[in-house]
């Protein structure tokens, strides 16, 4: 199948190029553009994502996931510690419980980003140039006319601004969007651990946010894994200037020491934690995706999944729309079936992460009070099992 209707993805982020290599894969032409230097892309992005069950399928439909699965590590239960509270509480939930797979899997974004190029060089129909931003946008009802940095024009069908939370196109199309500041940072890295993960990924509250510890492959054939530690913002900047040793013991101090000691293996870098929702997901000829849409606190692994969502649901709409794929009807019924959902979890997420950071005796006291009427009660359980991975 061949559709020459020309797309422009706005932002090669993970988000623009899984857009670019999803709406490649079934056949129309696609310009995918970045100004990130790639090389920047490796001294910067540390993290890892989590890919929930509908992210891998989806992954797995466009041919990405073949080129990334040797790298990744399936997350078999989920295992949630508060050790705020006078007593322990630990509740493990297992996939086993709601489906025969993982939860998910985790994948370093460096090797999906890895494994997004490859795809991209194997499809004839999309060309992703870096070194070039968009400078300016107008539409008719037909096209939309994108003006380059380089002062290249190219008119599309369909602009799809994947050009993350400060969009330029959003702002530019004076689209609303409602930001809410937690005073809370995150930082990522990776370390190795004396015990093993066992293929579990924990979460571990105290105060100030949650501490959350990923599986990863070995590293240097010890047990590894991917850490985001959040926190009050002044909190993090202190934690950055520790000696390496002093890191060392803050992380397994703060771990709870859950896997052993730990200990770091990579430089750590610094996000602001916010939460963001776009009051439209389009504007004319065009579609908000990813964190141009939504922006959540990374608790529970729903930031990018949430946007493979909203590609997958894009990429059907257009499908089906034989004659415009780039026409108010795709868009706003694209509109009306995604914000309802990322509004959903940005509330959702912004709940569970006010909950973890609260403070003192009575706030650890309802966690665990939360935590243990979640875990005992199956219907519950399971519901919010589904909900979490994105199968409800
Ligand atoms: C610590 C942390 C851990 C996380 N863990 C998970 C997880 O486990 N699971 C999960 O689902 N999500 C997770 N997330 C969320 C996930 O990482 C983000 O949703 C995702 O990286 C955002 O990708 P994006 O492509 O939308 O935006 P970005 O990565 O910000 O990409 C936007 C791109 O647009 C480009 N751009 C900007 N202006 C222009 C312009 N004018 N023209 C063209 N391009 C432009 C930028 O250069 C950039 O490359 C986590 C987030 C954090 C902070």
């Amino acid at each position: 199948m061949r559709n020459r209707e020309k797309i422009l993805v706005s932002g090669g982020g993970l988000a623009g190029l899984i857009a670019a290599v999803a709406f490649g894969d079934s056949g129309y032409e696609v310009l995918c553009i970045d100004p990130t230097d790639e090389n920047k892309f490796k001294k910067v992005d540390l993290r890892t994502t989590a890919y929930l069950q509908p992210s891998q399928l989806f992954l797995q439909k466009i041919g990405v996931w073949p080129l990334v699965q040797h790298s990744s590590t399936p997350l078999e239960i989920m295992r949630i510690a508060d050790i705020a509270g006078e007593k322990l509480t630990v509740k493990d939930f297992n996939s086993s419980d709601i489906s025969d797979a993982p939860f998910g899997w985790n994948v370093r974004n460096l090797d999906m980003r890895e494994g997004l190029l490859a795809r991209i060089k194997a499809l004839p129909n999309v060309v992703f140039e870096t070194g070039l931003s968009t400078a300016s946008t107008t539409s008719r009802s037909t096209m939309a006319r994108v003006t380059l940095s380089n002062r290249r024009i190219i008119d599309c069908k369909l602009l799809i601004a994947a050009d993350g939370r400060d969009s330029p196109i959003r702002e530019q199309a004076g689209v609303a969007m409602k930001r809410t500041e937690f005073d809370q940072s995150a930082l990522s890295f990776s370390v190795t651990h004396e015990l093993p993960h066992n293929n579990i990924s924990t979460e571990v509250h105290k105060v100030g946010g949650p501490f959350t510890l990923v599986p990863l492959p070995d590293f240097e054939g010890k047990p590894s894994s991917a850490v985001v530690w959040m926190d009050k913002t002044e909190d993090i900047n202190n934690i950055k200037t520790l000696s390496p040793t002093a890191f060392n013991a803050a992380i397994t101090q703060r771990s709870g020491a859950v896997l052993g000691k730990l200990t770091s293996v990579t430089n750590c870098a610094k996000w602001p934690i916010i939460s963001q929702l776009a009051d439209h997901f389009f504007a004319e000829r065009t579609a908000f995706i990813a964190e141009t849409a939504h922006v959540v606190p990374p608790i529970g692994a729903q930031g990018l999944n949430l946007s493979i969502g909203d590609i997958e649901t894009l990429l059907k709409l257009a499908k089906s729309s034989s004659d415009d794929i780039g026409s108010l009807t795709v868009l706003k019924k694209y509109h009306k079936i995604r914000r309802p959902i990322a509004q959903s979890r940005v509330i959702g997420v912004g709940l569970l992460n006010r909950a973890s950071k609260a403070d003192g005796p009575i706030a650890a006291r309802a966690r665990a009070l939360g935590l243990n009427a979640i875990h005992n009660i199956k219907p519950l359980r399971h519901a919010l099992m589904q909900l979490g991975i994105g199968l409800r």
